[in-house]
């Protein structure tokens, strides 16, 4: 995924300012940066729940993203917005599970709306993800009667369905009490051992040093420093980098 010069204002406040970033494909990258410096934003962009003022998003150099003026993206179909908003998925804070719908019809949903996929099908992917992240019990739960540690894994569960390019995570578990982060800090291990290309903005700074290929620190809308996990959090380059550390290590 190529991120190139994005930038996106909320009436006069930049929030994303000429952001450029690469992910190689299989790669775990997690984004670190204090409150409001962006990084909610970067990944809703990116999914396209905002729409950036400026630069644009490519994966496999198809291009899901927005060019300055004369858009692109915008002159295609909804179908087409939709089919290529489904090469990214995302896992939210809050989970965002529908609650009228049991786990397994959570997961076949945009599989069988978006995706065409016969329901049929879509139930027997739903069931092997179910298995895959150790809840092939829960499958006709509804949301409520979960954990919001098991919400969690059945949501990454959801966005696995639709098989993404890049799956992108925020947050996903400051939401949870201490002792439920772990079974879903392991779920996401997992894929990231598995090669799935991971997006992560994350407070769990030993989780990030574990997992992550690169860390991006962000900061008031910039990107300011990329580097792997060993350089970045023991040797930062940048002041701004250090001074941040400083506060969360
Ligand atoms: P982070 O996730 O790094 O904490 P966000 O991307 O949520 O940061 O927010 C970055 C900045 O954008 C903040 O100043 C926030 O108040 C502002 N912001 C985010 N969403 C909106 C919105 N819908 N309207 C206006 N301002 C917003
Ligand atoms: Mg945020």
């Amino acid at each position: 995924m190529e991120i190139r010069d994005v930038s996106k204002r909320f009436g006069t406040t930049t929030v994303l300012d000429q952001v450029n970033l690469t992910l190689a494909p299989g790669t775990v990258t997690a984004i670190i940066g204090p409150s409001g410096a962006g990084k909610s934003t970067l990944l809703r962009t990116i999914n396209h729940l905002e729409r950036a003022d400026e630069g644009f998003i490519s994966i496999d150099d198809e291009l899901i993203g927005y060019e300055r003026d004369g858009n692109v993206l915008y002159e295609l179909k909804e179908g087409a917005i939709r089919r290529r908003r489904s090469a990214v998925g995302m896992v939210f804070q809050n989970f965002n599970l529908f609650p009228h719908l049991t786990v397994v019809e959570n997961i076949i949903e945009a599989p069988v709306s978006v995706q065409g996929i016969p329901r049929a099908e879509a139930i027997g992917t739903a069931l092997d993800l179910l298995a895959r992240i150790g809840l092939s019990d829960k499958a006709d739960a509804y949301p409520r009667h979960l954990s919001g540690g098991q919400q969690q894994r059945v949501a990454i569960a959801r966005a696995l369905a639709l098989r993404p390019k890049v799956l992108l995570f925020d947050e996903p578990t400051s939401a949870l009490d201490p002792e439920l982060v772990g079974e879903v800090l392991d779920v996401i291990k997992e894929l990231a051992d598995s090669g799935t290309t991971l997006v992560i903005v994350t407070h769990e700074i030993g989780f990030a040093r574990e997992i992550a290929d690169t860390v991006v620190f962000m900061e008031s809308g910039k990107v300011v420093e990329v580097a792997p996990p060993a350089k970045l959090f023991s040797d930062p380059a940048h002041p701004r980098t250090r001074a941040f550390l400083a506060k969360v290590l």
